[in-house]
């Protein structure tokens, strides 16, 4: 598939650290918080780019970790789901300290291959492994939000049921937005078998290689890197099979 320009990196557009606020914050896991920024100036997104977050404590040292923005663009608010990590640095102070007011800086949006177009023809394929259903997320968002009524399928693999994010928006999206398949696989303990998720998972829920979908995977790394094994081993062309890997990303 052709890679066009995009807003951000690919534009050749520099980036910028624009300063934004908290609007609003909910949580969607007892560890996990959605932040909404109200960012001036922000010049769009497509679905599945993300953003770096820069902090800066009051002596002047600075630190940046990189979010998958959840939502589909609406005006200068930038929806961010962040996963508390124990000992974390950045991610313990976003989703227990960041109070709606706060400031933060935010550069953006960044990313040119994995993400989604409303104009994009072909069936998609999105599986998700915990926090990974960030960015997929955006792309349920943003076909609903065209109208589009390409199939998509979503296999989402998390811990537990109170793990999952977005629980209630993905029940209704299931039965509304026609032609959205969801399918949860549970790893620790839930309804249904419970294990890592298979390629017999994928053969089940996922689309079959004939029908050429566009694959985007996103989790943690060794995820990826097993599912996309998976996706290839079924017959999926590497080529359609696109990744984000949910690593450490400080810098
Ligand atoms: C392109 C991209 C998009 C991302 N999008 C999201 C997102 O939408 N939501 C989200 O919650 N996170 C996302 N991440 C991960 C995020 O950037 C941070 O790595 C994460 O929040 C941890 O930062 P921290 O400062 O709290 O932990 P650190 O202080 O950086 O790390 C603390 C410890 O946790 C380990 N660790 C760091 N990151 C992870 C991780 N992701 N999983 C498991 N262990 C980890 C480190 O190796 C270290 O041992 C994304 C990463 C990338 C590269």
């Amino acid at each position: 598939m052709a890679r066009a320009a995009v807003p951000g990196r690919l534009s050749g557009r520099r980036l910028v650290w624009r300063v934004a606020r908290l609007a609003q914050a909910r949580a969607e896991t007892p560890t996990a918080r959605t932040l909404v920024l109200d960012v001036p100036g922000w010049p769009g997104h497509l679905a599945g780019q993300h953003v770096d977050v820069r902090l800066t404590a009051p002596d002047g040292y600075t630190t940046q970790r990189s979010y998958s923005i959840a939502a589909a663009p609406d005006g200068t608010l930038v929806e961010l789901t962040v996963q508390r990590v124990p000992d974390g640095e950045v991610s313990p102070y976003l989703t227990e300290v960041f109070a709606v007011g706060d400031p933060v800086e935010l550069r953006g949006p960044v990313g040119g291959w994995f993400v989604w177009r409303p104009t994009d023809p072909d069936p998609v394929l999105l599986v998700a492994g915990g926090s990974g259903v960030v960015p997929l997320m955006a792309m349920a968002r943003a076909r609903a939000a065209a109208g589009s009524r390409v199939p998509f399928r979503l296999v989402y693999s998390v811990r537990t049921p109170a793990d999952g994010y977005y629980t209630d928006e993905l029940r209704r999206r299931a039965r509304d937005d026609g032609g959205l398949d969801v399918t949860h696989v549970y790893t620790r303990g839930g309804p249904g078998p419970v294990g890592r998720l298979t390629v017999a998972t994928l053969n089940t829920h996922g689309w079959p290689p004939d029908f050429a979908p566009a694959c985007y995977v996103c989790g943690p790394t060794g995820f990826v890197e097993a599912v996309a094994d998976m996706l290839v081993a079924l017959g999926h062309d590497p080529a359609r099979i696109r990744t984000e890997r949910f690593g450490p990303s400080g810098g």
